[in-house]
């Protein structure tokens, strides 16, 4: 499964985030998760349609889709005093398909920065400038093989092209993500080389109460780290409220005047970062979110249930969700002509809802 990478300097709520997203997961008592490992963190993406669905059919058990989120510890103690980062952090972000930076906006005398203030946008530099740092040290050392193996004509000199463009965006002082746009590269092409900054960045804004009413503080910071997605929330308030029951939370969510936890926001933002989709599957036994990449195939999202539904694939039987819900029944949406049948070159839409046909 693709994974969201937690990084930040010290103190700036990370544990206390992370914390609560684990308890998150272990809330979410009905999923099957098969094991529980203490960095990582599966998160249940909300979703309003699974009850609905789940309504229609009656059934026993409502399965969502997840997010996973690693905590990657040992962070950059040593960064600010020079020291770089240790290897074994580099190679945890090397695996991690998107990276969120936890950074601390709020103010609490009791709490120490490391840097002495809060000051997130150089927290955000610190991080990204290790990166860079290690991106431009990979480049370096992988240059003189690459002009050889261009002389042997193993690679294209476009290849080494895209490498040096990228070099420059790195010397510039940017990310590679943040840097493609304007510089027209072509991130996928640099994908041999393991870059960490190619990967997306999400920011989470470690905010107090009155930090989250600041809509005009949230615009700045959204604006200092785009393209990159912000996602502002109050860690010890996320803490709180994973401790309460259902209703509860709900309660305490309205209180305090939002529409939905920071943390499920987090979940949203990390799954569509990482360029993930869901279709649903219903039925009396359970009505199930399924992950799929976004321009996946019918074949391709009959595999994530089953390999051989992707090699005996025949046809998807396809209800949008809307249309689904309106008609009350699979039986109605029928009748109405609202079930397609797709074949093996439909494009996966987020919301479908799926029966699948195969031969085993
Ligand atoms: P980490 O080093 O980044 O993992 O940070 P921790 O999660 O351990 O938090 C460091 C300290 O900051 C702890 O004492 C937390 O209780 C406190 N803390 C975390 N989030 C908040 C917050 O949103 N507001 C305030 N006032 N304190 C926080």
């Amino acid at each position: 499964a693709l994974t969201i990478g937690i990084v930040g300097l010290p103190n700036v709520g990370k544990s206390t985030m992370f914390n609560a997203l684990t308890r998150a997961e272990i809330l979410a008592a009905n999923y099957p998760f098969a094991t529980i490992e203490p960095n990582v963190g599966v998160v249940p993406l909300p979703d309003s349609r699974l009850k609905v669905l789940a309504d229609i059919f009656s059934s026993e058990k409502v399965l969502p889709a997840t997010v996973s989120f690693v905590d990657i510890a040992g962070i950059v103690k040593g960064a600010s005093e020079g020291e770089g980062l240790g290897n074994k952090f580099l190679a945890n972000i090397r695996e991690a398909d998107a990276i969120c930076q936890v950074t601390r906006v709020f103010n609490d005398p009791d709490v120490v920065h490391v840097d002495g203030k809060v000051d997130p946008a150089s927290d955000i530099e610190t991080i990204a400038t290790e990166l860079i740092l290690a991106d431009l040290q990979t480049i370096e050392n992988q240059l003189p093989r690459l002009e050889k193996e261009l002389r042997a004509k193993k690679i294209e000199a476009s290849f080494i092209d895209e490498v040096k463009a990228a070099q420059k965006v790195l010397e510039e002082g940017k990310t590679l993500f943040a840097g493609a746009g304007e510089a027209k590269l072509d991130l996928e092409a640099l994908k041999p080389l393991q870059l960490m900054t190619t990967k997306p960045f999400i920011y989470v804004f470690n905010m107090d109460e009155e930090g989250l009413a600041n809509d005009e503080l949230k615009q700045e910071l959204t604006n200092m780290v785009a393209p990159a997605e912000a996602v502002f929330l109050d860690a010890q308030f996320e803490a709180d409220l994973v401790e309460l029951d259902e209703d509860e939370a709900a309660e305490m969510l309205h209180e305090a005047g939002y529409a939905e936890s920071g943390l499920e926001k987090l979940a949203r933002v990390g799954y569509s970062t990482l360029g993930l989709q869901s279709y649903l599957t219903a039925g009396p036994k359970e009505t199930r979110a399924w992950t799929i990449r976004q321009g996946a195939t019918a074949p391709e999202a009959a595999g994530v249930i089953h390999t051989d539904f992707q090699r005996g694939f025949i046809k998807a039987e396809v209800i949008n969700f809307d249309d689904l819900v309106e008609l009350g029944s699979v039986a109605a949406a029928k009748s109405a002509g609202k079930a397609r049948m797709e074949g093996k070159d439909y494009v996966m839409r987020d919301g479908d809802v799926v029966e699948f046909r195969f031969n085993v």
